[in-house]
């Protein structure tokens, strides 16, 4: 009796979901990858249903967090069309200058370097977006462009045949989709449920993510500076008024010692930032809000698709955060995808048709793999303290400085155009 009275209650309280029709494609995860695909399908008419287990209502002001993506201009580009880049609530910031630099922590950098200037492209390398900003647009574009189905916080029960798939919620309801992607991140449920083999690398590496406010302007500048123990990455953000002169840093060292760091108080941690930053370029530091530490790893799914399945971003690519290109490749995937399915839909095709998903695939895996081989060596060869590789690399980035064309092809593929 007591059990009915609670049941009663909660339901009472917990408005019921409206029921779910069928669609023409049900993404499972709400990240950045997920959601943005789901935006960019719907503005072209394809009928989404999307489940994320947190909870994706719009919200008004989360807290700074200090967390911040790079934004290449590709995918800039792609977050315009899906009407999220027009939501960001707050500024973003070019980035109109990347140095690279190598050297040991206290000292400063070789006099060896290579540099990215404004001349290199005609638009910025890409906007340096704060994560809850993001976060902030996504939630307000799914809940605005029409044809989107939010189904969260809510575990969905995929069942998939050759002629269609089945969605089983939590709640009881089910719908039926042409096309599942898995957009459920590095652990992802769908990729493991779908027996796709994983390969994992280990850097023994850990990140500490963190925002610092610093004395001098940072002019829009990225740092990319590396160190024998992993690189550090300075990425200027837009300021505040309590803050004018505002970066995001990615400082990654070996796993051992990264929490040790995170843990040390503000003077101690700034200064140790200082030391690592291979000149006196923005004068005094001060770590801002929290500090975030992640394990670094690259993953690979052995391949993008199943049936009636898709990988996208983190489930299908994980690599290491050296070149900032992580979100990126996912959102790279969104643009080959939304190509394929938009002109797939417009035609009257089945969106779950093998040879979609195959095309999908031979656009996608290629360019993803050599990133991550690209990643993966750039790691590896910088993250050394040989003095023979050092000599040997120093004169290699300084032979791309000298060589504008180069450069510019670099830059090129960065930008993701
Ligand atoms: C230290 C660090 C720094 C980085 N910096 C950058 C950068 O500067 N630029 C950049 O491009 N990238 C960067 N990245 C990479 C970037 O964070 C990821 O590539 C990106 O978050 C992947 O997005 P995603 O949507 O694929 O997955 P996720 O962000 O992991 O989202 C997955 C979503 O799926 C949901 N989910 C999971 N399982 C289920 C389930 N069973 N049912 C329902 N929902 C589920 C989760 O709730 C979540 O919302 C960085 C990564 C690290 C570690």
């Amino acid at each position: 009796m007591a059990a009915t009275s609670a049941s009663a209650i909660q339901n009472a309280v917990t408005p019921s979901r409206p029921s779910v029709r069928d669609v023409d494609v049900c993404i499972i995860g709400a990240g950045p990858v997920g959601a943005s695909l789901a935006c960019r399908l719907a503005v072209d008419g394809i009928s989404v249903a999307i489940v994320d287990r947190a909870d994706l209502s719009p919200m008004e002001h989360p807290d700074f967090d200090g967390r911040a993506y790079a934004i290449a201009a590709g995918p800039k580009k792609l977050l315009e069309e899906a009407g999220i880049w027009q939501a960001l609530p707050l500024s973003s910031c070019p980035i109109e200058d990347i140095l690279v630099t190598d050297g040991r922590p206290g000292e400063p950098a070789s006099s060896l370097f290579l540099e990215f200037t404004r001349e290199d492209a005609r638009q910025p390398f890409g906007w340096m977006v704060e994560a809850r900003a993001l976060r902030v647009a996504l939630n307000a574009t799914l809940h605005i462009v029409p044809g989107i189905t939010v189904l969260a916080p809510a575990e969905a029960r995929v069942i998939r045949r050759p002629e269609g798939a089945d969605i089983h919620l939590d709640d009881g309801q089910s719908f039926k989709a042409s096309l599942v992607v898995a957009a459920d991140g590095r652990k992802s449920r769908l990729r493991s449920e779908a027996g796709i083999p994983l390969t994992k690398l280990s850097y023994g590496q850990t990140a500490i993510v963190c925002a610092i406010a610093h004395e001098f302007p940072h002019d829009n500048g990225a740092l990319e500076h590396f160190l024998p123990a992993g690189p550090f990455a300075q990425l200027p953000m837009a300021g505040t008024e309590e803050h004018p002169y505002l970066s995001a840093i990615v400082w990654s060292d070996k796993d051992a010692l990264a929490q040790r760091f995170a843990d040390l108080p503000d003077d101690v941690f700034a200064k140790e930032i200082e030391r690592r930053m291979g000149s006196n370029r923005l004068g005094k530091v001060s770590p801002i809000g929290r500090r975030w530490v992640y394990p670094l790893s690259a993953q690979y799914a052995q391949r993008y698709t199943d049936t009636r399945l898709l990988l996208v971003g983190d489930a299908a690519h994980g690599i290491h955060p050296i070149a900032g290109q992580g979100l990126n490749l996912g959102f790279r995937d969104i643009i080959a995808l939304s190509d394929i399915l938009v002109t797939a839909h417009a035609k009257g095709e089945d969106l779950g048709a093998p040879v979609l998903l195959a095309r999908y695939q031979a656009r996608c895996r290629p360019a993803n793999m050599l990133m991550l081989a690209a990643t993966d060596a750039l790691d590896r060869l910088f993250s050394n303290n040989n003095p023979v590789v050092r000599l040997a690399r120093d004169i290699g980035i300084a032979g791309v400085h000298r060589l504008p064309a180069l450069r510019k092809a670099f830059v090129k593929h960065a930008m993701g155009l």
